[in-house]
């Protein structure tokens, strides 16, 4: 079955009264597409099977650039473009440099495959001991239990997974994945990713949170999403209602852009957060849309207001198609350097590259020590004065 409407099917709650108003941007969207209501507009199910899918549908929206039109001709095979009309909805259709356009539309550099560039820069697919399963640390594993995704991000570390069409690795061996943990007693940790988790009903995810939690050894559940940025619709009173049965459960979101968190977005955060869920944020670090440290900074702050902790910043992998997103791991040092001390500690995330080849996150500070000498440290401040410091003898 077409998995958009296998969701169809499977969603249940119908509980699709608007519950949070409509922004003008949002209502001049809807005014344009034919037949939508405002009811349609805050039913997840609604959001995703009227997503934009072609250069057709597109181009009704807006002008689009011809990289723009070679890069969606051309990304059939490689991942497929997806936007829901809620994300759509906050592009600025003048700005071809929008960061949320970048985000979701195809351009032509993504189809050039540069130096360095790998299918799998990670190494996911050697330290997967069942398909669908990635064990790198001794205590934690990476369950990626769904290919799909609301919207399909152009600089995607798992595009060689995610979509809807027929992919060679399939995530779904969750049995192979319960006993692999079962039989693991140093894994205590499960983070639960994709594509989206959150793209499974509530009974499917239900069923793989108490799958999981039913293991002994497992202390923590946490969830990898993007579905409250992209989709906020997603987060239901019903499926709050059913995570909050497993607390504790974290999440986390990948937030990129101040311009994503919206009143809607808001919404659904607090929803989250009122119910006893703890939020973090990962951004990948993206050139020409969040490089800039003043924008990174608002980013931090906006996230704080609405009770999200930053928790990653990931330096952007070298997959196929990504050259143009990429930016010198300086930029990212940089981006540190301008908040640590500059702001609230909390602010302060830190900055990860996960190692080509499978050696894993390593974060990355600003050198701090600016000569050592036996016992005396010559040490930078936030602020770039030198200080010394002496260890006990
Ligand atoms: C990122 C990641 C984790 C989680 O890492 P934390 O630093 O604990 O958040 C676990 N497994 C794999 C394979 C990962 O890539
Ligand atoms: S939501 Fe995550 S997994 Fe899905 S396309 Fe975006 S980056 Fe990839």
């Amino acid at each position: 079955m077409n998995p958009i409407n296998e969701i169809r099917g499977q969603a249940q709650e119908k509980e699709v009264a608007p519950r949070v108003n409509l922004s003008p941007k949002e209502n001049r969207f809807i005014n344009s597409l034919k037949s939508a209501t405002p009811i349609d507009w805050e039913d997840w199910t609604w959001q995703i099977s009227h997503r934009i899918r072609t250069k057709e549908d597109l181009s009704e929206i807006l002008d689009l650039t011809p990289e723009e039109i070679e890069g969606i001709e051309g990304c059939g095979q490689k991942l497929t473009m997806a936007i829901p009309p809620y994300f759509a909805s906050l592009i600025d259709p003048n700005d071809s440099n929008c960061p949320i356009r970048r985000q979701c539309i195809p351009v032509k550099a993504e189809l050039i495959k540069s130096d360095h560039e790998l299918e799998d820069p990670c190494g996911e697919e050697d330290h997967s001991p069942v398909p669908g399963l990635v064990h790198r640390y001794p205590d934690r594993v990476l369950f990626l239990v769904s290919e799909m995704c609301a919207m399909y991000c152009r600089h995607c570390t798992r595009s060689r997974m995610v979509g809807e069409g027929s992919h060679k690795r399939k995530t779904s061996h969750y049995e192979d994945a319960y006993d692999y943990i079962r039989s693991n007693k140093k894994i205590r940790d499960v983070l639960i990713s994709g594509g989206d988790p959150l793209m499974l009903s509530d009974e499917m995810l239900e069923n793989i949170i108490k799958n999981i939690k039913a293991i002994p050894h497992v202390e923590l559940v946490r969830i990898g999403t993007r579905a409250p940025v992209t989709l906020p619709q997603r987060i239901t009173n019903d499926l709050v209602a059913m995570l909050k049965k497993y607390s504790p459960i974290w999440i986390n979101i990948h937030f990129n852009h101040p311009k994503e968190i919206t009143k809607r977005v808001r919404f659904a955060c607090e929803l989250l957060t009122d119910n006893g869920i703890p939020l973090g944020s990962q951004t990948v670090l993206l050139k020409g849309i969040n490089d800039k440290p003043y924008i990174m900074k608002k980013l931090m702050h906006d996230l704080l207001k609405i009770r999200v902790r930053p928790y990653y910043i990931y330096q952007c992998d070298p997959i196929i198609g990504s050259s143009h997103f990429r930016t010198p791991i300086s930029s990212g040092i940089a981006i540190i350097d301008k908040l640590r001390g500059h702001t609230t500690g909390y602010a302060v995330p830190r900055y990860v590259v996960d190692l080509p080849g499978g050696g894993g996150k390593i974060s990355i500070d600003p050198n701090a020590i600016i000569s050592q000498n036996q016992n005396r440290y010559v040490l930078r401040s936030f602020s770039g004065e030198e200080y010394t410091h002496y260890d006990p003898i």
